[in-house]
């Protein structure tokens, strides 16, 4: 059983709010197997966030079937195994790190357990911030948070959305570490990175999408030689 099956999907946002209608996502076919580290990547605006939230449920897609871990986004049983880092991270200043893994554990409909947090925090390098007002941390300290609070409840499914936006060089060294040795665990990964060399580092397969389709899909050294311009920006040779 695929990890994430999508067939046949569009996505037309409506004009709404000042914003033109756009035609995010054209017919995209994707299948990723289980215990499969999977990268997507393109130029911005390609469509890479919505086809993430598509298949969290999170957008509604205009056409086109999705199926993750065996059934429906929606399902909240299915949710409860999906752990996801959105890109953009909205944490409540006033809390705790401890306080804020606590009530997402809740959410989750996990019982909170004070070690396992603790052990999560230490895992992405927090343990020495654990007191402090989430306020207060820098831009790569609130993805770490957020990437502990994906990694609760041992997930069979990590959907990352630049999971290492905002990350020293140092630190991104790290995240890569610890999505590989999850990777190693057995968990599926869906990693959306703009950094080339981090999805040819952590991830066996890739998809390129742009203008809303997937133009590639394989083993990384297996796509498109010479490689598109956007692609050689970020990663030159
Ligand atoms: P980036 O890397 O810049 O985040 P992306 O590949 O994730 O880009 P999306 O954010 O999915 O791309 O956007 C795809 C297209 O859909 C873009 O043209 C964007 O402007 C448009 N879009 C995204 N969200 C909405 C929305 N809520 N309403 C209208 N258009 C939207």
């Amino acid at each position: 059983m695929p990890a994430i099956e999508v067939v046949g999907l569009h996505k037309v946002y409506r004009r709404a709010f000042g914003r033109r209608g756009q035609e995010a996502l054209r017919g995209v076919n994707l299948t990723v197997p289980e215990g499969c580290a999977f990268g997507l990547i393109g130029p911005n605006g390609a469509g890479k966030t919505t086809f993430i939230k598509s298949i969290l449920g999170i957008v509604q897609p205009t056409a086109g079937a999705v199926r993750v871990l065996g059934g429906s986004p929606e399902d909240p049983r299915i949710r409860a195994r999906i752990g996801y880092l959105p890109e953009r991270l909205h944490l409540p200043g006033s809390w705790t790190a401890p306080a804020f893994l606590r009530t997402v554990a809740q959410l989750k409909g996990l019982v909170p357990d004070a070690a396992q947090h603790r052990r999560l925090l230490e895992r992405v390098g927090l343990e020495a911030a654990q007191g402090r007002r989430i306020g207060g941390y820098s831009k790569g300290m609130r993805q770490r948070l957020g990437l502990a609070a994906a990694l609760l409840g041992a997930p069979a499914l990590l959907v990352l959305d630049e999971p290492t936006d905002g990350i020293d060089p140092l630190g991104r060294v790290e995240v890569r570490g610890i999505l590989q040795e999850e990777v190693r665990r057995g968990t599926t990964l869906f990693l959306n990175s703009h950094l080339l060399a981090e999805t040819e580092r952590v991830c066996d397969r890739v998809a390129i999408l742009a203008n809303g389709r997937v133009m590639r899909e394989g083993r990384l050294d297996e796509l498109a030689r010479p490689r598109p311009r956007w692609m050689v920006r970020f990663a030159p040779g």
